[in-house]
C-alpha cells in the first residue's frame, strides 16, 4: 500500500464511534449495530464505493434509518378491518397508553397494599367478567390456538374430543386446528358430514373415553344450502346426560350479539346456552391485543388454569394491560372501522380523491381473518392506477392499498381520520413517482 492510498485514510473504528454526531445517532440503538454500521462503512470505503472521509456520513445516515424494531407502521388503506398481514386488531388509544405504563415494573403479580404477592392479571379477569357476566370466571392465554389446545389437553388427554366434521377448519398457513388439538395428546372422534351433523351422530359417539364436547364456530368459511348443524342448547343437555364437559370455540370474540354480523356468535350466548368453557381470540371482532381468552363455568376453568400447560402458555403483562384497557377504555378502532357510516366514508373519499386528482369509487370492505366471509361493508375507495401500489407501500407513511381489477384502491375506513392528510401526501408523492 503506498502512502496515496486512499484506504490508510479510512477512520478507525474507535475514533468514528467517538464522533459526536455518531454517538447522537446511536442514541437508543444497540452497541453492537452501531459497530456493524461502522464496519460497513468502512468497508465501502475500503472498496472504493465512498470516500474515506464520508464514512462518518455514511454511518450517521445508516444509523438515523436505523430503529430498533424492524416492524414498520401501515396505514390500512385496504377496507380489511381484521387484517391478519398487519397484525390483526389495531389497539386502542387506552390500551397503547396502558401498554406503555406497563412495560416497566408494574404489579402485574403484587398487592401494593398489603405488599404481598397476588394472583397474577386480576384486573383483565375483573374486567372481563364485569364485561361477560354468563361468565363465573375466566383465563387468559397466549392467543386463540393456545386456549383450544389447553382446553382440550385438560380436559381429553388420551381420550376424545367429540366433534362435527363440519368444523373443522383450518385456520391459515396451513395450521388445522384439528392437528392442533391431536399433537397434544387428545384423539379427534368425528361425528356427522360437512354438511350435516344431528344430535343423534353427537349421543353415538358419546362413551366412557370421551373427554369433552366440542364446537367450533367456522369463522372464515360458510357451508351454505342443504346444511345443519346442532344448537348449543341441544349439545348442553346431551352433556349433561353424559357428564362431559361443553368446550365451545367462538373464534372472533364478540362479546354480545352485533346484529350487522347475525351469524357471528359471541361469547355471552355461548355461555348463556350452556357451555362450560368459551374460547376467544383477544384480536379479532374482540378488537385487543393478541390473546387468547378463556370464560365459563368456575370449575372449568380452575381445572385449566391449573393445568400444567398453562403455564407455558400464560400472557404476559402487556397483553393483560392491554386487554383490560380495551374492555374499560372507549370503542375500539375494530368496532369503530366496522359501523363507520358509509356517507361518512365517502365525504373522506371524495376529499382525498380530489386531493389528489383522481376518482371516488363505491368500495366494500370486509371483516377479514376475524369472521363472518362474505359480509360486505359498504364503503368507499379512491381509485388509483395499479403502479401507485408499490411506491404507496414504500412511502413513508406506508401504505397498503388494495389491488384488484387492474386499480390500486385507497379505502378509507380502517384509516384514522386524523390520518387522512397524511394519507393525501403520501398517494400525491406516489403519483408524483409515476409520472
Ligand atoms: C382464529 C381462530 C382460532 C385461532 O385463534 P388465534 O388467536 O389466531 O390463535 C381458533 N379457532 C377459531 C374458530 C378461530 O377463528
Amino acid at each position: 500500500m503506498s502512502t496515496q492510498d486512499p484506504r490508510r485514510r479510512i477512520p478507525r473504528t474507535d475514533r468514528v464511534l467517538a464522533e459526536p454526531e455518531v454517538v447522537r445517532a446511536g442514541t437508543g440503538l444497540a452497541d453492537a449495530a452501531v459497530r456493524r454500521a461502522v464496519v460497513a462503512a468502512q468497508d465501502r470505503a475500503r472498496a472504493g464505493e465512498i470516500a474515506p472521509e464520508d464514512v462518518v456520513g455514511a454511518v450517521v445516515a445508516a444509523l438515523t434509518a436505523q430503529s430498533p424494531s424492524s416492524l414498520t407502521p401501515v396505514l390500512n388503506a385496504t377496507g380489511v378491518v381484521v387484517h391478519t398481514n398487519l397484525g390483526r386488531a389495531p389497539l386502542s388509544d387506552a390500551a397503547r397508553q396502558a401498554v406503555l405504563d406497563a412495560s416497566g415494573y408494574v404489579d402485574v403479580e403484587l398487592d401494593l397494599r398489603s405488599g404481598q404477592r397476588s394472583k397474577r392479571g386480576v384486573g383483565a379477569r375483573q374486567a372481563l367478567l364485569e364485561a361477560c357476566p354468563a361468565a363465573e370466571d375466566a383465563l387468559v392465554v397466549t392467543n386463540g390456538a393456545a386456549a383450544l389446545v389447553l382446553a382440550t389437553t385438560a380436559l381429553a388427554a388420551g381420550r376424545e374430543v367429540v366433534i362435527s366434521r363440519g368444523e373443522f377448519v383450518e385456520i391459515g398457513a396451513g395450521f388445522r386446528l384439528s392437528d392442533l388439538m391431536e399433537s397434544t395428546g387428545a384423539r379427534l372422534r368425528e361425528v356427522g358430514t360437512t354438511n350435516r351433523t344431528h344430535l343423534a351422530d353427537y349421543r353415538d359417539a358419546l362413551g366412557p373415553d370421551t373427554g369433552c364436547l366440542l364446537k367450533v364456530h367456522p369463522s372464515n368459511f360458510r357451508v351454505a344450502g342443504f346444511a345443519s348443524s346442532v344448537p348449543l342448547r341441544e349439545l348442553r343437555a346431551l352433556a349433561d346426560e353424559h357428564g362431559v364437559p361443553l368446550v365451545v370455540d367462538v373464534g372472533s370474540g364478540l362479546l354480545t350479539p352485533d346484529p350487522a354480523f347475525p351469524d357471528e356468535p359471541s361469547l355471552s350466548e355461548a355461555l348463556e346456552a350452556g357451555a362450560d368453557a368459551v374460547i376467544a381470540s383477544g384480536d379479532k371482532l374482540f378488537g385487543g391485543p393478541q390473546a387468547g381468552l378463556l370464560l365459563g363455568r368456575a370449575e372449568t376453568i380452575t381445572r385449566l388454569a391449573r393445568f400444567p400447560l398453562a403455564r407455558a402458555v400464560r400472557a404476559d403483562k402487556l397483553t393483560l394491560a392491554a386487554l383490560e384497557a380495551t374492555l374499560r377504555g372507549g370503542p375500539t378502532p375494530v368496532a369503530r372501522s366496522l359501523h363507520a357510516d358509509p356517507e361518512r366514508l365517502r365525504e373522506r373519499a371524495e376529499a382525498l380523491a380530489r386531493a389528489v386528482g383522481a376518482e371516488a369509487v363505491p368500495h366494500d370492505g370486509r371483516v377479514g381473518g376475524g369472521g363472518a366471509p362474505g359480509v360486505p361493508l359498504l364503503g368507499w375507495a379512491v381509485r388509483l392506477p395499479e403502479a401507485a401500489a408499490a411506491p404507496l407501500r414504500l412511502g413513508t407513511p406506508a401504505v397498503l392499498p388494495r389491488v384488484h381489477d387492474g386499480a390500486c384502491l385507497v379505502d378509507l375506513r380502517c384509516v384514522p381520520e386524523a390520518d387522512d392528510a397524511a394519507l393525501a401526501d403520501a398517494v400525491r408523492t406516489a403519483l408524483e413517482g409515476l409520472r
